[in-house]
């Protein structure tokens, strides 16, 4: 079967042909059965009046209910006057152009008088020629399109409806379209969201309307939808609108919900959005004074906490005072007690106590102890001052009280002296009182009271201490001596001008302590140093001698400083004074001593020693002749000879320790051996045989041996020499942290703590009767003490009165 479409091509190339009578005949009638079949409205109207000349089928049934060949077509059709299509067949048919109609409404009825149905068309109205350039009909082809029109106006109404459902929407509606989403429909709402006009909007892209859009959120919400077709929204989004008077933020709500087209692609997007900032901003400011409300609330509770904790303290405060009152009334009750009391207190105080009423000083009270003072009895009691103590006049007391009664102002007196006591026997009293103002309510001074006590006795100490003080700085001037002091808590020094003169400074100018200390020798600063670093430690006697140069003068100048460190309460070192004398004079005279007895022992020797190869000579003769008497007598002789030659020796010794021309004859040997042989050789002595030996061990020193023999004898010798006949003497040697140490001890009279520094000094007795019945000259342990010194050894004493002496020396073991 051939395509209707290709049929119609052929029948119409068939209607171009040239004609032909018969043939147009056959092809006529072949025409007519073909445009029967054919699925086109096919009619021909001839005439002028245009009358059906042919119908096909298709025609026919368009109009089933009607007769149409040879019927003029607007008989036919009564239906289609005024629709215009009648002047177009018209137009058609006067002026041979084609008219091409399309989708022309056309309404017919299918049966004749019935009720016209729309019915629409495409359809092509062409003239139809007889002869050439003659037109005696017109054709039409028509294809009834009524049901795509149809479904055109249907789809057209649906977006009419969509429209208007759009425009007429209680809330934010609008189309867009497009990829560049114009603006198809817009409701007012969401133009007023805008802040612009419909004209101003409607065809245009959304991003030309608004440029800053691409800030926001929203084009990328819209090509999400475009691209997944899948809606989307939000129920709460912020949204920045440019209005003439500058950004406004929005919050709206919104939904995008893909349009698609008919190849399922998305075509636009219908928005729906709501303006909710009021309900937002309400909810904002709901939820703001919601929390200022939890705020205020938390305030109040803390109000409440507050109030609760001022009510506990109300109520703590309320018990204090309740308990106040009760002191309160306690103390008004004590006070009554202890006002009388007071009277008694005042009566039995140990100090002198008045009170003198009303500007006549009148006594209204005195105690036992100011009336003895003032040598009177109860009876002056309400008497004025001024009377009943007549003695005052002259004295400053009563000036003083007036004073205080009209100036009201307290007054204070410190040992003032007062002459007090029954008439005609005044006496000297010093007193510390206090006046002091008895006021009423308003301040008024209606009384004195007078509180002394008396002073006199201190008074008195005082003038005598500073009596005393006074005198010894008398004697300290008269005997022509230096003091000085050193706080040795601040350091400060008051140094006499008699001192300051043994130093070569005049007596007023201003000399620091290391001044004076610069006058001092070199080599006896240390000592001095030393001596002054012990007593700091160790308190005792600072005892030094030391000859210093004059500052201004170069004089050479010895003196002797004495004092002592004084300790406060607590123990520690404050102050450290004493006085300085001048001893060059002395010192002077003991070397122009040392030198005649120098020399004087230096003669003695040489003659001693023949005296004593004389007598020895004498003694052996005698004993040979049998002169038995001349021999003890020259024995004797001999004998008192050794002492003296020994007593010189010693004043020679210390000559020479002093020259510093002892020479030591280092030698090693058995220290305890030395010990034995010379003990043994002492105890054979008359006195001496009671030594003891105590545990002596061998042990080799180096030293001289000869001088420590010598030290050794001089201490046994003491020991026998300061103890009662027969009375036990100890010797030991041990050894102690790499020194020998030798301890001699005795049973004797002891030596006083004072006195044992000094034994060690040249020519140094202790001055005591038992002491003195005891011949010597203090060399002895003098010389003791330098043979130790030379050794680099050392000799000190332990004694008391009552137990005797013990003497050490030690050396070292090196
Ligand atoms: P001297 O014995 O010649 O007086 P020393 O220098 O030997 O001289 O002694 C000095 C002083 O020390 C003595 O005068 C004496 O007062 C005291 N003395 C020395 N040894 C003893 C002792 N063992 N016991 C008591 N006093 C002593």
């Amino acid at each position: 079967m051939e395509h209707p479409k290709e049929k119609r091509a052929e029948i119409l190339s068939d209607l171009q042909q040239p004609v032909s009578i018969e043939k147009t005949i056959i092809q006529l009638e072949r025409l007519g059965k073909l445009l029967d079949q054919a699925p086109a409205i096919i009619c021909i109207l001839a005439g002028p009046d245009f009358r059906y000349e042919f119908v096909n089928e298709a025609y026919q049934q368009l109009v089933p209910g009607r007769n149409l060949i040879g019927r003029p077509f607007a008989d036919v059709f009564p239906e289609i006057k005024g629709t215009g299509i009648e002047s177009i067949i018209h137009r058609v048919y006067q002026t041979g152009k084609t008219y091409y109609g399309k989708e022309v409404l056309f309404p017919v009825s299918r049966l004749e008088n019935e009720r016209a149905e729309d019915a629409w068309f495409n359809f092509i109205y062409q003239a139809r020629y007889t002869i050439p350039g003659k037109i005696d009909g017109v054709s039409v082809f028509a294809f009834e399109v009524t049901d795509e029109v149809a479904a055109k106006l249907q789809a057209e109404e649906s977006v009419r409806s969509l429209k208007s459902l759009v425009m007429t929407a209680h809330y934010g509606l609008l189309i867009l379209r497009g990829r560049n989403w114009i603006v198809e429909t817009v409701n007012t709402r969401i133009t007023e969201l805008w802040a612009k006009d419909q004209e101003e909007v409607l065809g245009k892209p959304l991003l030309e309307i608004f440029p800053d859009l691409e800030e926001q959120p929203f084009p990328a919400y819209l090509r999400q939808v475009y691209d997944t077709g899948i809606g989307y929204g939000q129920d709460e989004e912020v949204y920045y609108v440019e209005t003439p008077a500058g950004r406004v933020t929005k919050y709206i709500s919104f939904y995008y919900d893909p349009i698609f087209d008919k190849d399922g692609n998305v075509s636009g997007i219908i928005a729906s959005a709501e303006d909710i900032s009021e309900k937002v901003e309400g909810r904002l400011l709901l939820e703001k004074s919601y929390s200022e409300q939890k705020s205020l609330v938390a305030e109040l509770i803390m109000i409440n906490e507050e109030l609760e904790r001022v009510n506990e303290r109300l109520v703590a405060t309320n018990q204090l005072a309740q308990e106040s009152q009760l002191r309160l009334e306690k103390t008004i009750t004590d006070l009554a007690i202890s006002e009388v009391r007071f009277k008694q207190m005042v009566d039995q105080a140990p100090v002198a106590i008045s009170i003198l009423k009303g500007p006549d000083l009148i006594i209204d009270s005195a105690n036992e102890l100011i009336l003895k003072r003032w040598g009177k009895g109860p009876g002056i009691l309400n008497m004025p001052l001024r009377l009943a103590l007549p003695e005052l006049k002259g004295q400053p007391f009563l000036k003083l009280l007036e004073t205080v009664y009209r100036s009201g102002k307290l007054y204070i007196g410190h040992e003032v002296k007062a002459m007090l006591g029954a008439p005609g026997a005044l006496q000297e009293y010093y007193l510390d009182f206090v006046y002091k103002p008895l006021k009423d309510k308003q301040n008024r001074t209606t009384a004195v009271m007078v509180v002394a006590t008396d002073v006199t006795l201190q008074v008195k100490a005082k003038k005598e201490g500073q009596k005393t003080i006074d005198m010894l700085k008398f004697s300290i001037e008269a005997a022509n001596i230096g003091t000085w002091a050193q706080d040795l808590k601040t350091n400060a020094v008051t140094i006499s001008g008699r001192h300051k003169e043994m130093f070569g400074f005049t007596p007023d100018e201003h000399v620091p302590t290391e001044n004076l200390m610069n006058q001092i020798l070199p080599e006896f600063r240390i000592e001095v140093y030393k001596a002054m670093e012990h007593v700091y430690q160790y308190g005792g006697l600072y005892d030094i001698t030391y000859p210093t140069v004059g500052f201004h003068d170069k004089k050479m100048r010895w003196t002797r400083a004495l004092g002592s460190v004084i300790k406060d309460e607590d123990g520690v070192p404050s102050f450290f004074s004493g006085v300085s004398i001048e001893t060059t004079q002395q010192m002077e005279d003991e070397m122009r001593k040392n030198h005649f007895i120098n020399i004087v022992s230096h003669e003695l020797k040489t003659p001693l020693t023949s005296l004593k190869g004389y007598i020895q000579l004498l003694q052996h003769k005698s004993e040979k002749s049998g002169d038995l008497f001349m021999a003890s007598t020259l024995g004797k002789a001999d004998s008192r000879l050794d002492k003296m030659t020994s007593l010189i020796n010693g004043f020679l010794n210390v000559s020479q320790l002093e020259s510093g021309k002892i020479q030591l004859n280092i030698q090693e040997f058995d220290l305890g051996l030395l010990i034995t042989e010379v003990a043994e050789e002492i105890s054979l002595q008359a006195s001496m045989e009671n030594i003891r030996f105590s545990p002596v061990q061998p042990v080799m020193i180096k030293a001289d041996r000869d001088k420590i023999g010598q030290v050794i004898i001089n201490l046994l010798n003491n020991a026998s020499k300061y103890s009662p006949l027969a009375s036990l003497i100890d010797i030991s040697s041990t050894l102690e942290n790499e020194t020998v140490v030798v301890r001699i001890t005795d049973c004797g009279i002891g030596i006083r703590q004072e006195d044992q520094r000094r034994i060690f000094d040249r020519y140094y007795r202790v001055d005591s009767t038992e002491n003195n019945q005891i011949s010597g000259f203090g060399i002895g342990l003098y010389i003791c003490y330098e043979i130790m010194q030379r050794h680099n050894g050392s000799l000190y004493v332990e004694s008391s009165t009552v137990n005797g002496s013990t003497f050490c020396f030690s050396l070292p073991l090196d």
